[in-house]
């Protein structure tokens, strides 16, 4: 038994994700060459995606991380958004940079969006793998995005299903026996 044989399709494969992180990164050195940008990686998703993404940044940078929780209220308007781990360092003039597996409703980042307006960062971007636009709660100004994908749960490449899944090197989306029972 392996954990590959819950996966019913594979939707990015490993050269995927490493085509697109490579094109991000060169991108993303341009954009932020001599600003010295602070990468905040959202874990636990955006961890695998943070590492590899980094090393393909030819500039100066510094990292950190950040963990939240989100309460979802009774009904989908409602939500509050807890912080789990802060950064070590303060963000006044930095230029931030999230870095976040996927992102869904937006809720999530534009509780981070705020935040960090009020802790005066000099900038405040997101770049994320995935992208959910059919989602969207809230307008969230995502200015980088590896993928855009329809309405199913991706696994793998960091994001979990009950906290497994995250060592897949590729996205994919469960079989469905494989949902509750693992
Ligand atoms: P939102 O944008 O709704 O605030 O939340 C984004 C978070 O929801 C992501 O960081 C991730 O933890 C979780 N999430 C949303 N869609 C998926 C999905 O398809 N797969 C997994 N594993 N997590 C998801």
């Amino acid at each position: 038994m392996t954990i590959h044989n819950d996966i019913e399709e594979i939707v990015f494969t490993k050269e995927e994700l490493q085509d697109k992180v490579q094109q991000l990164g060169e991108e993303l050195s341009r954009e932020y060459k001599d600003k010295y940008p602070l990468v905040v990686c959202i874990l636990k998703g955006g961890s695998m995606f943070m590492t590899d993404l980094i090393k393909e940044m030819d500039i100066y940078l510094d990292i950190d991380f950040m963990d939240l929780a989100s309460y979802h209220g009774g009904t989908e308007s409602t939500n509050d958004v807890k912080i789990l781990k802060d950064l070590s360092q303060s963000v006044k003039d930095r230029h931030v940079l999230f870095v976040e597996d996927i992102i869904d409703t937006g809720r999530t980042l534009e509780f981070l969006i705020k935040l960090f307006k009020t802790r005066q960062a000099a900038s405040v971007d997101i770049v994320t793998l995935l992208n959910k636009p059919s989602r969207r709660l809230v307008d969230v100004d995502v200015k980088w995005t590896g993928f855009d994908i329809p309405d199913s749960f991706a696994v793998g490449y960091g994001l979990d299903y009950q906290e497994k899944y995250r060592n897949l090197p590729y996205i994919g989306v469960l079989k469905d026996e494989a949902i509750n029972l693992s």
